[in-house]
């Protein structure tokens, strides 16, 4: 299949590429299938040498520049380009250094002894041969490979599907993988849309899937039929709460970054700000002001992210369109800057008047809206948040360690930021479970991100022939007779 590669920064089509055939993806997980027996068998120290080499070619210059221009073209931004870059040879570097400090946890544990006399039972350790990571466009480089460092250093291959709107970073990775050839052996890309994807998931033994609750589905329930594990990480409508007691300045300061940068192209973004009704008035009028103040520094185009593709314009209309036939007020933003045609740029959103019954209050929008809602009691915060089928992440705002507590502990979401939001992006030791549809499977944070490629295996020894039958063969022991 032929796909269209776009510039989101110009508007204009810049060529086309072909999607990765299902049979070639099979002859791809043949060849990765090879090479991971070695690559598991030369252990973990070698493995992290391996990854450090491709660490430092990551680093190197050139490289460094053809990505960062491929990635720049890709999703019309410069600054989160080479932050994606950085993020992941700092998730390189984490996840090396965790190996070397753990290296015990890919021997086998020691031999332990069970209440049946002359039978002893060891567990021992190996990975799953070939994992497929399939990504999304919003964070292509960093979210391709969160998934794929923590697999390669288990001791897995691993095949990457990226996504097909943000396709040419992935060709300059693909050489560069190749100029690597210890980790570029075991570690392969397959372009292409949802039936390369479809293909991959029909020849891996596990499943790391990044992108949309629909699309989510389908992959779990293709994995399922195959019974291999998928671990989901999908879309949310993260909730924001700001009690009266916070410091609004800064709160208004953290939401705004939270609500919009990337344009709310984040999984990640505040979608919707619940403000207790003391403070409602002075949040509004703060977050107004200081929306006002970066417009008149510069033009909105010059540093807002572009909207992804015209289906991401789509969801976007309808939802400011449902909102407005509500009822809704939008305060600033909430129409197209002045830009070429085909660039699609929207200035910070701030809403009003909003209420659950609206999409932009339930769907996900992927947007820099900023709605809010006003409450009256902790209680009917907690509620307000919790009222959505998503549960990825939010953020709570009080100056009072015990309602901080209290509120995070009710919040249905598997990562709270306290007196700031998004924190995830930062900090990454702490796992975090999927919850409702924002995911499924095991946390890609902390200890279980390279745990979860690891499999048990328990061998169980009887210590000598010799010994007398156990009970439970059938009458063989004379004494049972
Ligand atoms: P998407 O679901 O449309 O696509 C994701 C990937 O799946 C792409 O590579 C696509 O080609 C592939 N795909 C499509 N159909 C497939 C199929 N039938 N089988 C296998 N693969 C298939 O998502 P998107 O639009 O690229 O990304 C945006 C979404 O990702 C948002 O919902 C966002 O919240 C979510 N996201 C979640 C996280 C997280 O950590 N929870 C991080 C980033 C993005």
């Amino acid at each position: 299949m032929r796909f269209l590669i776009r510039n989101p920064r110009t508007g204009q089509a810049e060529g086309t590429f072909d999607g990765t055939a299902p049979e070639d993806v099979g002859s791809l997980i043949q060849s990765i299938r090879r090479a991971q027996i070695e690559w598991e068998g030369a252990g973990v120290v070698a493995r992290a040498k391996g990854l450090q080499i491709f660490a430092d070619r990551l680093n190197d210059k050139v490289w460094r520049e053809k990505l960062i221009e491929a990635l720049s073209a890709d999703t019309g931004r410069r600054t989160e380009s080479f932050t994606e870059i950085s993020g992941l040879t700092s998730t390189l570097q984490r996840w090396i250094s965790y190996a070397f400090e753990n290296a015990g946890l890919w021997q086998a544990e020691s031999v332990m002894p069970t209440a049946i006399p002359n039978f002893t039972q060891q567990c021992a350790r190996d990975a799953v041969p070939v994992v497929g990571v399939i990504s999304p466009w919003n964070f292509p480089l960093l979210l391709s490979f969160v998934d794929t460092v923590p697999a390669l250093l288990a001791g897995c291959g691993v095949i990457i599907k990226p996504s097909e709107v943000t396709p040419r970073w992935a060709f300059v990775m693909k050489e560069l993988l190749e100029s690597v050839p210890v980790v570029g052996t075991v570690c392969r890309i397959a372009e292409g849309g949802a039936q390369t994807g479809e293909a991959v998931v029909d020849r891996v033994d596990a499943v790391c899937f990044t992108g949309s609750v629909g699309v989510g589905r389908k992959v779990a329930v293709r994995a399922a039929e195959r019974l291999i594990p998928a671990h989901l990480e999908l879309g949310g409508k993260d909730a924001a709460i700001v009690f009266a007691d916070a410091d609004v300045e800064s709160a208004v300061r953290s939401l705004l970054w939270g609500c919009t940068a990337n344009a709310g192209q984040s999984c990640l973004s505040i979608e919707r700000i619940y403000v207790q009704s003391d403070v409602y008035p002075q949040f509004i009028h703060t977050m107004r002001e200081k929306i006002e103040g970066l417009i008149s520094r510069s033009p909105v185009i010059e540093w807002m992210a572009p909207v992804i593709s015209p289906a991401q314009v789509a969801v976007i209309e309808s939802h400011l369109r449902d909102a407005r036939a509500q009822g809704a007020c939008i305060e600033t933003g909430g129409c197209w800057e002045d830009a070429p045609q085909g660039v699609n740029i929207m200035a910070p959103t701030l809403i009003t008047q909003v209420h659950h019954g609206m999409s932009i209050m339930s769907e996900e929008s992927f947007a820099p809206f900023i709605p809010v809602m006003p409450f009256k009691t902790e209680s009917e915060a907690v509620g307000l948040a919790n009222d959505s089928r998503y549960g990825l992440s939010a953020a709570v705002y009080s100056s009072d360690a015990t309602t901080l507590k209290r509120v995070s502990d009710a919040l249905e979401a598997s990562a709270v930021s306290l007196n700031d939001c998004g924190l995830t992006a930062f900090l990454h030791q702490c796992a975090k479970s999927p919850r409702k549809e924002s995911g499924a499977g095991l946390s890609r944070m902390g200890a279980d991100g390279l745990l979860r490629f690891m499999r048990k295996k328990a061998v169980l020894k009887k210590s000598a022939a010799e010994q007398a039958d156990p009970w439970w063969y059938p009458l063989s022991s004379p004494s049972r007779n």
